[in-house]
C-alpha cells in the first residue's frame, strides 16, 4: 500500500506526468501503437517497462462500506470546462486547449488539485492522430448531404484531441432463480362460420422453472457525463482482453477526463446490463417458441470493479451555433459523428430523383 501512495504521490502536482528525455531534456510522449516513449525534439524511443503488481479490481462491496478510503485514490490537476463542465487533466506543456468536448477555449492557469479514485487500468492509444485525421476527413467526404461550409469549417480545423474517457468495469458472479412458462406452437384445426375447415397457430403453456449462475467480467459503464450515452455506446466494443496496468507514461501527450459518474452510479448502469443478459439467458433456458417469465429472482456477489481510461480522437465543431462531435475508436478505429443535413441538398435531390422519375414515365 506504501508503495501505491508514493506513485499516486508522485503524480500530485502534474509534473510527473511529463517525462523528459534523458537525452535533450525535451518532453516524451506516448507514441500511439508503439508502447514506447517518443521525444518530441530528437525522436529517441525508450519503451514503457511493465507495470509491477498487475492489474488489481477494488472490492465493491468494501468500496460501498468505506467510501473513498476503501480504495486507491490518486491527486489530478483538473482544468473544468467553464462550457460544459468537463473537468480534464492535460499535459503540462500545452499552453494554450478548447475543450475537446464543447470547444470552449479553457483557462489553463485555473487547474485545481482535486482527489479521485486511481484509474487501474487502461487501453494505450493505438490509432496515431494521423490515421484519426484521414479516418474524419473520408467521414466528411462520405456526408454528401452535409453543408459544403460545414465540410470547409471541419477541414480547416484539424483540430483533433486525443483524449482518455473514464469508464468503470465491473466484474461479478450472478445466481438467478425462475419461475416461468415455455409456449410451444401448434395448428388447430376448427370450422369457422361458414362452415370451412381452417387452421390456425395456437400456443400450449407449459410451467418452466430453474436455476442459473451467469459470470460477468467487464462490464462496462461510462465515468463521463460530457458525450451523449448512445455516441460512446456506439463506439463499443473495446477490446479489454488487452487492458495495461494503469501507468502515467500511456498519459504522457494526452489528456484525460476525470470521471463525473461515481462507482455507484456507474454499477447501477452496469447492473441493468447484467440483468437484461440474464432475462436473455433464462428466456434462452426456457426454450419453445414463447416464454413468460413471472418471478425473476437474482443474487450479485463476488462483485469487483476497476476504473478504466479509454483512448479517443475526438473533434468538437461549431456550425451556425450548433455543437458537433466527431470521434474515433484509438483502439479500434470505429467512426462515430454527429452531422447536420444541408436543406438545400436534400431539396434538391429530391427534385433529381422525381425529375427521373417523371422522364421514366415519360418513356412508356
Ligand atoms: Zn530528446
Ligand atoms: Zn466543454
Amino acid at each position: 500500500m506504501g508503495e501505491i501512495a508514493d506513485q499516486h504521490a508522485a503524480t500530485a502536482n502534474g509534473r510527473a506526468l511529463a517525462f523528459p528525455c534523458p537525452g535533450c531534456g525535451s518532453a516524451q510522449r506516448y507514441a500511439p501503437g508503439s508502447g514506447d516513449l517518443v521525444c518530441v525534439s530528437c525522436g529517441a524511443h525508450r519503451p514503457i517497462a511493465a507495470a509491477p503488481g498487475g492489474i488489481v479490481a477494488q472490492d465493491y462491496a468494501r468500496y460501498l462500506a468505506e467510501g473513498e478510503r476503501g480504495a486507491p485514490t490518486d491527486e489530478v490537476r483538473l482544468v473544468t470546462c467553464p462550457g460544459c463542465g468537463a473537468a480534464v487533466s492535460l499535459p503540462p506543456e500545452v499552453a494554450a486547449q478548447a475543450c475537446a468536448f464543447c470547444a470552449t477555449p479553457l483557462v489553463l492557469d485555473q487547474r485545481e488539485t482535486a482527489r479521485r479514485l486511481a484509474p487501474q487500468a487502461l487501453l494505450p492509444f493505438g490509432l496515431d492522430a494521423a490515421t484519426a485525421q484521414s479516418r474524419f476527413r473520408s467521414w466528411l467526404g462520405g456526408l454528401w448531404f452535409a453543408p459544403n461550409a460545414l465540410k470547409k469549417a471541419a477541414r480547416q480545423e484539424e483540430s483533433l484531441q486525443g483524449l482518455y474517457l473514464p469508464y468503470w468495469a465491473y466484474d461479478s458472479a450472478s445466481a438467478s432463480d425462475y419461475v416461468g412458462e415455455r409456449g410451444r406452437h401448434r395448428r388447430e384445426e376448427y370450422t369457422d362460420s361458414a362452415g370451412r375447415r381452417q387452421t390456425r397457430l395456437v400456443t400450449d403453456w407449459f410451467p418452466a422453472s430453474g436455476e442459473l449462475a451467469l459470470d460477468f467480467e467487464n462490464v462496462l459503464a461510462t465515468g463521463s457525463r460530457s458525450l451523449p450515452g448512445d455516441l460512446t455506446e456506439a463506439l463499443e466494443p473495446w477490446d479489454l482482453d488487452r487492458l495495461q496496468p494503469w501507468q502515467a507514461e500511456y498519459l504522457s501527450g494526452f489528456a484525460a477526463e476525470a470521471y463525473r459518474v461515481g462507482v455507484e452510479e456507474g454499477y447501477a448502469a452496469a447492473e441493468q446490463r447484467m440483468r437484461q443478459a440474464i432475462e436473455q439467458a433464462v428466456r434462452q433456458q426456457i426454450g419453445g417458441d414463447e416464454q413468460r417469465i413471472h418471478e425473476l429472482r437474482t443474487r450479485f456477489s463476488g462483485t469487483r470493479f476497476k476504473h478504466l481510461l479509454l483512448p479517443l480522437w475526438i473533434s468538437s465543431y461549431r456550425f451556425n451555433g450548433k455543437l458537433y462531435r466527431f470521434l474515433v475508436n484509438a483502439r479500434t478505429g470505429e467512426v462515430q459523428g454527429e452531422r447536420p443535413w444541408s436543406a438545400w441538398k436534400i431539396a434538391g435531390a429530391v427534385l433529381v430523383a422525381l425529375i427521373v422519375i417523371v422522364w421514366i414515365l415519360l418513356q412508356q
